[in-house]
């Protein structure tokens, strides 16, 4: 695609972002169903070549202009210069527990190879008023793609296949927010203990909201994670209230406190938030606030709110940002993160690490 101006690497941006809120005309093999956070996209490599393709978590979308031929990205008649391949099934979905659950219930391929699971797929803040506008964590477990609570047995014995079978290299562990005032990462100290004693060494990055004891980030460490995200979406206290009613009764000081712990504890940039475009918030504030996170050593991963089947902002039809606001928002935080030297690979585990639901990285962070 060409916009007429500006570097090629603007393009290439431009072009990712569109990609990312448009999506593509072909089915995958890998998808993120309903779930936890912002996307039930299918999972792509894209890059320049084929070889050094990076995973891009796109939507599939008949309707989309942009088709893939001979394994790269056309609009129209014109050659984006991208390339683009699905990622395959893994061999780790053939298997099954010893109490019969599939193992693609407990843990799912996201891009190439990352591990990723919910292991408490309710959340105390699901029912209305309180339910985050963007999220479906519980409707995969009604549609029966899921359990409702993994072990750290089960989490073990998936993540030993998957690093055995098909290559995945590091893990990523959400969870539904729980009623204790741990909110939840009581039960993910177990789980990284768990995977951990199965797969000595794989990077594991735990995501919760900030815990009402700060301990539990020091218990996070201990047990091994090698990364947390601490997600608070927006850096706009309005925009909070509107989009995440439950999660806001959390202030952002808290959300502070929990990301400077978690630095000291787990070291600058091992620490990350979601950042989602499109919700409403100024988009110069919000890349301002990105980068007062870089300076506190949060990583800061900006992905575009994407309105997916049975959200609340899909029941009233909010739409997806722009690809100008997508790319602006990007370039934008991407320039503080490389004038601070931070990349999201260097997370080593994590949505920041695996990069898929965002452009940063074709963006240089
Ligand atoms: S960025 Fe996070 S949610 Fe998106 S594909 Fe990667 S690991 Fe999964």
């Amino acid at each position: 695609m060409s916009t007429g101006t500006g570097p090629t690497v603007d393009v290439r941006i431009t072009t990712r972002a569109e990609l990312a809120l448009r999506g593509v005309a072909l089915d995958a093999p890998v998808r993120r169903p309903d779930g936890a956070g912002p996307s039930d996209d299918g999972h792509f490599l894209v890059g320049p070549g084929l070889v050094d393709g990076a995973g891009a978590a796109l939507p599939r979308n008949p309707d989309s202009p942009y088709r893939v031929r001979d394994g790269k990205v056309w609009l129209g008649d014109e050659d984006t210069g991208l390339t683009l391949t699905p990622v395959q099934r893994p061999r780790f979905y053939d298997l099954t527990t010893a109490d019969g659950i599939p193992y693609e219930h407990i843990a799912r391929l996201h891009g190439a190879d990352v591990l990723a699971t919910t292991v408490v797929q309710t959340c105390v803040r699901y029912a209305e008023p309180d339910r985050c506008r963007f999220c479906t964590v519980e409707e995969s477990l009604r549609a029966g793609a899921t359990v409702a609570a993994k072990t750290p047995a089960q989490l073990a014995e998936v993540a030993e296949a998957a690093v055995r079978l098909d290559g995945v290299k590091q893990m990523v562990m959400t969870t539904g927010t729980t009623t204790g005032p741990d909110r939840g990462a009581r039960n993910l100290v177990r789980c990284v203990r768990g995977v951990l004693e199965a797969v000595p060494g794989l990077p594991v990055q735990v995501q919760c909201e900030p815990p009402g004891d700060l301990a539990w980030i020091r218990a996070l460490h201990d047990a091994g994670a090698t990364a947390i995200g601490l997600h608070a979406e927006s850096l706009d206290e309005e925009v909070r209230r509107r989009w995440t009613p439950g999660k806001a009764t959390v202030p952002l000081a808290a959300y502070e406190a929990a990301w400077d712990e978690a630095v000291r504890v787990f070291g600058p940039n091992r620490v990350s938030t979601y950042l989602l475009v499109g919700l409403g918030e100024d988009p110069d504030e919000l890349i301002a606030g990105a980068g007062e996170l870089i300076a506190r050593g949060v990583y800061p991963f900006v992905v575009p709110f994407r309105p997916m089947s049975g959200t609340l902002a899909a029941r009233d039809g909010v739409e997806a940002p722009s690809t100008e606001l997508l790319t602006h928002v990007t370039e934008g935080v991407a320039a503080k993160l490389r004038a601070a030297g931070m990349r999201g690979a260097d997370q080593r585990a994590g949505c920041a690490a695996c990069g898929a639901c965002g452009v940063l990285s074709t963006a240089g962070g």
